[in-house]
């Protein structure tokens, strides 16, 4: 068995958590390839070095004095290296990393600079061999992941080498000039390793134990999901945000790798397994709540829409000419119902509406704005009836009024349409009536 195991940034941040990252791999002989962050954050209030990084960057670019952020950024990894009486040079890195900053080398290297050392660091602490991610994963002009190339070059690099700390977040374009992927992307690297050399789990290690089955700024103290599958997941997409890089399910997904969610702080903790397909039953018959504010509904009615050929096409080829995508479009015998994000449609307002106007001569068009939307996701409730009408009473009993309704035929999911300020309040009804309602009976 082999497992990839990632650590996020504050799973990294002090000598503290590195002792608990070392008790953590050296646990399992399967964890062999370890995939690092740049130091996080220590407590709340602190500053990741990545964002230090770009700081003094900036400055440099500006011909600014950066020496001062430089300082603060070298005593962070001091720290470390005094605290575990590591013996690693960081006056020679800090000496070739400052005078590639006076030569503005570029950004993308600059924020690289928090990972390439914490995984040497790492490498030296767990006694594993440190293999630079700008030998393996590989970038494209554009700057995006040339993923053949980076599955070969994985492989060819990691082939002789039974254990090794990787650095997240970055690789390098085929002169060699450092790329970064979006900011989190240590996520992404982890995946492209345990889907390249076909592990059999890739281990996300961070501070939470999982995801919740609802966002705990508005339920308070909500369960941990124990088990998702990938789409589920995805249509809970506005759930995840902050715990898994979107561009990280992709790689492992493709190849059946499940990905354990796991918290560094209490190993013991099951997490959450996201999983291709499950015969586990899940706790509750919804695994996730979540959703979004801020969209706009166009409503478009017109009489025989139904028996109209080609009126969907043109009206959609409207979004498609202004750049505007579209989340939800419910429809009825002769009406048609665009849901978008306010902020997309506020900036071609006037022409999305002309457009419609002249492309199928409705004859209302109305808009809505301030609506959120609501996904209420679960593989559980393909099985159970009753599901909607108990999702309608739980928002009818705190007087919600609920403005859309779409159910993919899938049975996986139920998007509901709510006013935003009835938002957080019927996230918690939800809640209520699937969870706690439950757990209280049993
Ligand atoms: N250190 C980078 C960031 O702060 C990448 C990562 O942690 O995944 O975004």
């Amino acid at each position: 068995m082999i497992k990839v195991a990632k650590f996020g940034g504050s799973s990294c941040a002090t000598a503290a958590q590195f002792q608990k990252v070392k008790d953590i791999v050296l646990a399992d002989p399967a964890r062999r390839y370890v995939v690092v962050s740049a130091p996080g954050k220590r407590m709340s209030g602190d500053t990741k070095v990545t964002d230090l990084l770009y700081k003094a960057y900036h400055l440099a670019e500006e011909d600014a004095d950066f020496e001062p952020v430089m300082a603060e950024i070298r005593a962070r990894f001091q720290e470390i290296v005094d605290d575990l009486s590591l013996s690693f040079d960081l006056d020679e890195n800090f000496r070739i990393i400052t005078d590639n900053f006076k030569k503005k080398v570029g950004v993308d290297y600059a924020a690289s600079r928090g990972e390439f050392l914490n995984a040497q660091l790492m490498a030296a602490f767990l006694g594993f061999e440190f293999v630079d991610a700008s030998r393996c994963i590989v970038f494209l002009e554009d700057k995006t992941c040339d993923y053949q190339k980076t599955e070969e070059k994985i492989r060819e690099v990691l082939k002789a080498v039974p254990h090794a700390v990787i650095p997240g977040f970055y690789g390098a374009d085929i002169d060699g000039n450092v790329v970064t992927f979006s900011r989190g992307g240590s996520d992404v690297t982890g995946s492209l390793i345990a889907a390249a050399e076909h592990v059999d789990l890739y281990e996300n290690w961070t501070d939470v134990s999982g995801f919740l089955v609802a966002d705990p700024h508005i339920v308070p103290n909500p369960k941990v999901i124990d088990y998702i599958t990938y789409q589920e997941l995805r249509e809970l997409s506005y759930m995840g945000a902050g715990v898994l890089h979107e561009d990280a399910i992709f790689p492992v997904r493709k190849e059946g790798i499940p990905i354990q969610i796991k918290n560094t702080n209490r190993p013991e903790d099951h997490g959450t397994l996201i999983v291709h397909n499950t015969l586990k039953k899940p706790r509750y018959i919804i695994t996730g709540v979540s959703g979004k504010k801020d969209f706009c509904a166009i409503n478009i009615e017109k009489a025989m829409m139904n028996a109209e050929i080609g009126f969907g096409r043109r009206v959609l080829s409207v979004l498609e000419d202004n750049n505007i995508s579209f989340e939800h479009l419910p429809s009825g015998i002769d009406t048609m119902t665009l849901v978008i994000h306010q902020q997309e449609l506020e900036e071609h307002e006037q022409e999305v509406l002309n457009g419609i106007q002249r492309a199928v001569e409705p004859d209302l068009i109305e808009l809505e704005s301030d609506i959120a939307l609501i996904a209420v996701v679960g593989r559980g409730m393909r099985s159970s009836r009753g599901v909607a009408g108990r999702v309608f009473s739980a928002l009818a009993h705190e007087y919600i009024n609920i403005k859309m309704i779409d159910q993919g035929s899938s049975e996986y999911n139920i998007i509901i349409g709510v006013r935003n300020e009835d938002f957080e309040k019927a996230i918690r009804a939800i809640y209520d009536m699937f969870v706690l309602s439950v757990d209280e009976e049993s």
